[in-house]
This record gives structure tokens, sequence and C-alpha cells, in this order.
């Protein structure tokens, strides 16, 4: 075995195949690797990409010796992939421009197979949760983690229990999750409450845990960060900037980046901002009076980073130290006007990802980020996971949002002539 478990707060230690989600004094744990196990080069890992292995082809296990070292030939008994990872990284200066700032590329998270970025942890999660034999995996979700991990449960004939909040999750992913076959509950209650509900149920069912609590989610997510050195042939940007929501991303990018220079992979480490909602914005309240995190009832249009009390706060913030990072905070109007140009650029994401859009108009304008800085911005689900809000939104129907950019669908007769006069006009 190469890595252990470690508390982020009194790092007592666990053996790596130990069922455990936190330590005894309420820790997060951390999955700690020997950074001597394994002599990895660029090229070797360059080279996987043109290679037919599915482990090679997945933009995670690809990654495999930083991520889960559990040797080939065991992951090849556990593994459950779909090929996740391998998104496009958008060349989007014209978008940055608008932004004021001249480099900007976007990761497109929302392109994994269900949709969003957590395909990547879920991989590692489940491919987890097969290596140490359960037939059961649970999680509390806002919509996108139900919905990858009811895939990947389906894909290896594992139960998969899901709580979502009741009423406000959105169409397209409370979608997935039904369609995928996840026994779904929708408590009366929000995220937060379904968070709390579902630790206590897999403390005593023999049920796996697979929000970003699990330290092999936030494994199989750093892959993000491996990807986009990757994509730019190793060269560092100045930023990445991300949405934050529970938190849990923004620590595996720290982590993994952390890790990959300690490797040598890259020579420097890039800074990160993490955007969130005003309206659920615990986070940036905590980093701007370096004070501890104080749980606050959520409430923003974006459904996915509308969550009060983040589970992995103190990762986040040891990953913000580490990356000269910093924190800011956009409003719901903000985010939904970045979102309709994310869209209009042809790229499309979630409202919670454009975000990362609205943030970084926010902090060059703040001159936090350098207008010839090197940007890249995750963005983290795709478009079509709330269509509601984007029929409302071009129809001016969003309460407390100016619809800016409207593109509203035009009524016209069934006639030509009506139509070409109107194409004309
Ligand atoms: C989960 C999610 C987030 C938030 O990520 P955290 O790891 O919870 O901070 C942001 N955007 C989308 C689309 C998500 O699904």
């Amino acid at each position: 075995m190469n890595f252990y478990l470690s508390c982020t707060r009194c790092d007592t230690h666990f053996g790596g195949l130990e069922r455990r989600y936190r330590c005894d004094c309420g820790g997060t744990l951390d999955v700690v690797h020997d950074p001597t196990a394994f002599k990895l080069k660029r090229e070797d890992l360059d080279a996987r990409r043109n290679s037919n292995d599915p482990l090679d082809r997945s933009g995670v296990w690809r990654f495999r010796e930083l991520i889960l070292p559990l040797g080939d030939a065991a992951l090849a008994d556990c593994v459950v992939t779909r090929g996740e990872g391998n998104t496009h990284l958008y060349e989007a200066s014209k978008l940055g421009a608008s932004l004021g700032v001249a480099r900007l590329h976007l990761k497109h998270e929302g392109e994994n197979p269900t949709g969003s970025f957590k395909d990547r942890g879920m991989t590692a999660g489940i491919s987890m949760a097969r290596h140490l034999n359960m037939k059961q995996v649970a999680c509390a979700s806002t919509g996108n983690t139900s919905a990858s991990m009811a895939s990947y449960a389906a894909r290896c004939g594992m139960g998969a229990v899901v709580f979502i909040p009741d009423g406000k999750i959105t169409y397209g992913k409370l979608a997935q999750a039904l369609a995928y076959g996840a026994k779904t509950i929708q408590i009366a209650g929000d995220f937060d409450d379904a968070m709390v509900l579902v630790e206590s149920l897999c403390k005593t069912e023999d049920i796996y845990l697979l929000n970003s609590v699990n330290p092999f989610r936030i494994e199989g997510q750093k892959a993000i960060g491996f990807e986009i050195m990757q994509d730019l042939g190793w060269k560092v940007p100045d930023w990445i900037v991300l949405p934050g929501g529970n938190l849990g991303n923004n620590s595996a990018l720290a982590k993994g980046l952390v890790e990959l220079r300690e490797r040598g992979l890259i020579d420097k480490l890039p800074r990160m901002a993490v955007i969130q909602a005003e309206g659920a914005n615990p986070l940036y309240r905590a980093w701007s009076t370096s004070e501890a995190i104080v749980p606050m009832r959520a409430d923003t249009i974006a459904t996915a980073i509308k969550i009060g009390a983040p589970v992995s706060g103190d990762k986040s913030l040891r990953g913000l130290a580490a990356l000269g990072g910093v924190v800011a905070q956009v409003s719901d109007d903000q985010i939904m006007d970045a979102k309709a140009r994310v869209d209009a650029a042809g790229i499309g994401a979630e409202p919670a990802s454009c975000a990362t859009v609205a943030g970084i108009q926010k902090l060059v304008s703040n001159g936090v980020i350098g207008r010839n800085d090197h940007v890249v911005g995750i963005l983290t689900g795709h478009l079509l996971k709330d269509p509601d809000v984007v029929v409302s939104y071009h129809n001016g129907q969003l309460e407390g949002i100016d619809s800016r950019r409207a593109n509203a669908p035009i009524k016209a007769p069934a006639d030509i002539d009506a139509i070409v006069a109107l194409l004309r006009a």
C-alpha cells in the first residue's frame, strides 16, 4: 500500500483501505501518497493519450499512480470508467477581452459523461467502493453528484440511494437520478440537511458514502488540474478560477497541483480563485475576515453551489494558502449575465459554472487578476442541466434578474411572406 489516510485537523493516521470518512475528532481525511513511490514523466503521461487501454483513455485513470495507486491489476478488477475527463479546453480570448483579460481558456467539465466534473471524483469513489466489496452507495446532492453516482452505480450493478432537497433540484439532474435507477429520496429540507442525514445513514448501514467528504472523490477530481496542465503542454497558467459550494473541487485542484509540483511534473504553481454566490458565501466570509467558516442558510439561483455548511472548508482554506489563492463573491444577476455571455459564445454551461466567469470579471476590475495574466476558468456543469432557468431568463421571467442579453422566441404566423418580412426587418 502506497497511501494512507490522515486527519486534516489532528493528523491522526488510518490505513488506506479503512472504511471511514472522518477522524474521530470530526475532521475530514486526506489520502496521503508516497511521493517517491513512482517515477512519472510527462512523456509517459502524454503517450497514454494515444493508447487504447481503457485506463489510459480515461482523463482520470491516465494519472492513476497519482490518484489511486493500487497497481494496474487491482485497478483493472475494480475500476468503473465511462472514459470521463478528456474535456475540451476552449480558447476563449474573445470572451476574455470582454472581461478585460487578454488570455483566457475555459475547461468545460460539463463535457463529462453525465454532464459535470463530478464524474471524475465518482469514478475514483465507486472504484474504491468495489475494491472494498461494497454493494450499495449513497450521497446527498444538489443534483450533479446524484446524477453521476446513479450512473456509475448502474454501470457496475450497485444499489444507489440519493438524498436530494425537495423541490430545489433542476429537472435535468433529477431526471438523470431517476433514469439511471437510483432510489431517490426527496427530503423536506435543503442540501445541508440532506448531508447530515446521509452521513448518519452510512454510519449505521452497510452503505458506502460517496459525497466529497469521501477522500477518494477528492483524489479523482485532482485530475482536472492534471489535465489542464497536459492540455497546455505543461505550461502553468497564472490563474485557475472555479466556483465553490461544498468546496471539494477547489480542495482537490490545490492538492493535486501541489503533488504535481512535488513530483517535478510542473515547475511552479498557478494561483487559484474560488468564486461563491453572494447568497451562499461562507468561504468568502471566512477568507475575507481571516476567521473560521460559519455555516449559514444558503440561497442562490446557482443551485449547484447553494450550500451553507461546506464539508471541505478546512481543506479549502489550506489549498488557498498553498496556491496564493483568493475568494470572491458575485451576485445572482452577475452570474446570469456571465452565463448569457458564455452561452452566446457557443460554449454554454449551467449557472454555477458561470460564477467562474463573473468572478474573473470582478477580479480583473479589482486589479487582483492582471490584464495580461493567463487565466484558465473551469466550467463545472452542462448547459442542459438547468434548461428552465435558461428559458425563464430569455423570456425575462426571473425575479431580481435583469435579462439584459435576452434572446426571446419570436412569435410569427405560419406564413412565409410574414416570416421573410420579419427576418429582413
Ligand atoms: C458540485 C458543483 C459545484 C461545486 O463544487 P464543490 O466541490 O461542491 O465546491 C459547482 N458547479 C457545479 C455544476 C457542480 O455540480
